[in-house]
């Protein structure tokens, strides 16, 4: 079978080419001439995401994760209430990691409970500490494959054993890890969630959704997605396509420029401390070494000097864009205590581990040499 970087250009494309056309073209059609199967699910429908836009992305996605079946949305938030939603029902009991997304964690600190799931935390680095969460009623784990923003690696492969065990079906956010990086189904997670505004669109120019999952799971999540009606446009199907004929390339250059550029760090006498799974001294460097095949861009580092510091090197930056997200080819950098975690109470988010001046940075496809000299004259 041909590397995921073959498939990553050719996989799920129509054949015969559709007029020949090297590049699929964009079917802006939200209705298509009824075939006569008497199916209602076969009409094709954007909203049904079966357009012949959603069927290339849906076989790519499949091919390169290893999964049976997959399917686009119009978010990655789409793509995580939407399998939640379809796998859990009323009275049913989820066990999450402490330390998740911050929509994710909004909408099982306040979706689940008003349609009667019930939510427990746990500390995904302690398998000791997870069976007496379990209820009668608990079905399902989720877990994010790095998280954010101390990009911590989570005890994976005892989630998943853990989940067998006890007959719980596992679900993972491997945005941070991208598929390139990591591929969950291989280790024997049940359904793999990505935003894929970050690395599989790649470009910062849409919000879209993947999920990766058994032909089973995927009909399930499907019917649901149908009625809940999370679709992603066709146009932004074609961006997304796009954006993944060069996924390994760019995950791969970001792998090692972040790396590069945190190892760096670690030696400047302006940084008190960095946070890379790569790098020596990294609680979870064993295991990350171990199951992914880099870090892709993500990493932070806490500068000498506190906040007012932090606020400086910010705005001294030249090419990295203090702004959230990830994933694209254009650098972001920002302080997460006035970002994405700015809800979480200070003394909590210290507890967590998250300083006030932490600064998260998401490193693109610029050159390394760039970005460095730029950092190096913003920390002087
Ligand atoms: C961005 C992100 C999401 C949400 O994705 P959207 O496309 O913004 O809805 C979920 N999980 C992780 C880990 C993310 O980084």
């Amino acid at each position: 079978m041909p590397s995921i970087q073959t498939q990553l250009v050719h996989a799920g494309e129509p054949r015969p080419r559709l007029e020949g056309a090297v590049v699929p073209a964009i079917f802006q059609s939200a209705t298509f001439e009824d075939s006569g199967g008497g199916n209602y699910h076969d009409l094709k429908y954007i909203r049904l995401n079966n357009t012949p836009n959603h069927d290339i992305l849906h076989q790519k996605l499949s091919v390169i994760c290893g999964g049976e079946a997959a399917l686009v949305t119009s978010s990655g938030m789409a793509a995580i209430s939407t399998t939640l939603l379809a796998l859990l029902n009323s009275g049913d009991h989820i066990l999450a990691q402490n330390c998740l997304y911050g929509g994710t964690h909004g909408f099982l600190d306040s979706d689940a409970p008003s349609l009667g799931i019930g939510v427990d935390r746990i500390d995904a680095h302690r398998p000791e500490s997870w069976r007496e969460k379990m209820r009668p009623e608990t079905r399902l784990v989720y877990v994010e494959t790095i998280t954010n923003p101390l990009i911590q690696v989570c005890e994976l492969e005892a989630i998943v054993s853990f989940a067998r065990e006890n007959e719980l079906l596992t679900v993972i956010d491997n945005t941070f890890a991208s598929p390139i990086n990591f591929r969950p189904l291989e280790i024997g997670f049940d359904v793999e969630i990505h935003s894929a505004t970050k690395y599989l669109n790649g470009h910062s120019d849409i919000v879209a959704g993947a999920i990766i999952a058994s032909h089973d799971l995927i009909a399930k999540i499907g019917l649901t997605l149908d009625h809940l009606g999370g679709c992603l446009d066709p146009h932004a199907c074609f961006l997304m396509h796009r954006g993944m004929r060069t996924l390994s390339l760019r995950v791969d250059y970001q792998n090692h420029s972040a790396e590069t550029l945190a190892r760096r760090l670690v030696e400047h006498p302006g940084v008190e401390r960095v946070h890379h799974p790569l790098i020596e001294g990294h609680p979870d460097q064993e295991r990350a070494r171990r199951l992914l095949r880099g870090c892709g861009g993500v990493f932070s580092f806490e500068p000498a000097g506190g906040i007012e510091i932090a606020e400086r090197i910010l705005r001294r930056l030249n090419l990295a864009v203090n702004a959230p997200s990830l994933g694209g080819v254009e650098t972001l950098i920002g302080r997460p205590s006035a970002q994405s975690h700015a809800a979480i109470p200070a003394a909590e988010r210290v507890q967590m581990g998250i300083e006030d001046h932490l600064l998260r940075i998401a490193v693109g496809i610029e050159d390394t040499e760039d970005l460095w000299e730029d950092l190096e004259r913003a920390l002087r």
